[in-house]
């Protein structure tokens, strides 16, 4: 029994807003990843099905790792198509904002949404949303975007319009963003929409493959030289650093894409309870953390880069060289050996 948590008044805000909308946009987060798509693709089929003009609008491109995923081939590309982006957004009488909690997560596309006078619709799983959304739906304890937007159409009474297209978007994001149902998935109703989903024929094993373990050749041989050469790991601090510069990248043919998943390679080792990624992007260093536990990476990405996320992976941008990112996460170390963070982390360990 999945248990309706969105209170019925948001339901019958929202519903009220999509009986009068006609032309919806839905959009989701930069470089947007699995639990991004899958939710704004999921949705949109959903809308197309109910008979609304709805369209996804990113604000940058899709990641060749994701370009799998059928609906792909409708979704406008802010950066490569501005006109018929702007056109779109300024047409809409409805927009979803699907896994982000602040415009500034969409960039350019932020300033186009902020101008319209279309009611918001937050649908979201991060912490502490901005308050320039009309409807607010946002649960940062459950596993995805993707989940959070089964449910609404659940207490909607929309699942009707659920078809395997849509089943196979919602489930790529929820297994995207619970590392195929490790972290963020340790509650029982999770399994019971899983099992729903499951059931439109959705070849779990094909979109597992597809959305999770796809790398080319250049990447899998970066990945390997990350580990080997350029990961650090500091035991007493139960950390673990990568760096990964331009030219480096550039050694391995680098697309984007191709170090997906490699922050989350150090925690296999138990000595490692959280890890920074720092990559050489061209004009500023994308920070990358995972941790495991009570230790909140989404507040050091907070503090030290401007960014956030969520407790365990979190992110944020570093502008100057990469020595002085290297150098800002040996004052993150420190800082936390004086909170004694460190040794909290030793103690759950050992417990
Ligand atoms: P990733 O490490 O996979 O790029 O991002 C992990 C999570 O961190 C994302 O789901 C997102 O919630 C958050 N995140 C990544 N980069 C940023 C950023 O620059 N700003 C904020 N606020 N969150 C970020
Ligand atoms: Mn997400």
């Amino acid at each position: 029994m999945i248990e309706p948590i969105i209170d019925s008044r948001v339901i019958e805000q929202l519903s009220k807003l999509l009986k009068s909308a006609r032309h919806i946009v839905i959009t989701c987060h930069l470089s947007p990843d699995g639990d991004a798509l899958g939710s704004t693709l999921g949705l949109c089929r959903v809308l197309r099905n109910m008979g609304k003009d709805a369209y996804v609008v990113v604000p940058d491109q899709v990641p060749r790792a994701l370009q799998f995923i059928p609906a792909v081939r409708d979704v406008v590309v802010y950066t490569m198509a501005q006109l018929r982006g702007r056109f779109l957004v300024r047409n809409a009488d409805l927009i979803f904002c699907l896994d982000f909690n602040t415009l500034r997560r969409i960039d350019k596309l932020g300033e186009v949404i902020e101008m319209s006078n279309a009611p918001r619709v937050l649908i979201d799983h991060h912490l502490d949303p901005d308050d320039v959304f009309d409807v607010k739906i946002s649960f940062p304890r459950l596993s995805s975007t993707c989940e959070v937007v089964y449910r609404t159409l659940q207490q909607m009474a929309l699942l009707r319009y659920v078809d395997t297209e849509v089943a196979q978007c919602l489930f790529v994001g929820m297994m995207t963003d619970t590392g195929n149902f490790t972290y963020s998935s340790d509650y029982p109703e999770i399994y019971e929409i899983v099992a729903h989903l499951v059931s439109y024929n959705i070849n779990k094993q094909w979109l597992y493959r597809m959305a999770m373990n796809t790398f080319s050749t250049d990447s899998l041989r970066l990945q390997g030289y990350a580990l080997s050469e350029k990961m650090q790991v500091f035991p007493e601090d139960g950390a673990a650093l990568i760096t990964l510069t331009k030219e480096e990248l550039e050694r391995f043919n680098y697309r984007k894409g191709d170090t997906e998943g490699l922050v989350n390679k150090p925690l296999c080792a138990p000595e490692v309870r959280w890890v920074m990624f720092l990559r050489e992007d061209a004009d500023q260093i994308k920070v990358s953390c995972r941790s495991e536990g009570d230790f909140s990476v989404s507040d050091i990405c907070a503090r030290y880069f401007g960014g956030g996320g969520h407790k365990n992976a979190a992110g944020g941008d570093f502008h100057g060289t990469m020595d002085e990112a290297v150098e800002a996460f040996h004052k993150v170390l420190d800082d936390c050996r004086q909170q004694n963070i460190c040794q909290n982390i030793f103690y759950k360990r050992n417990k």
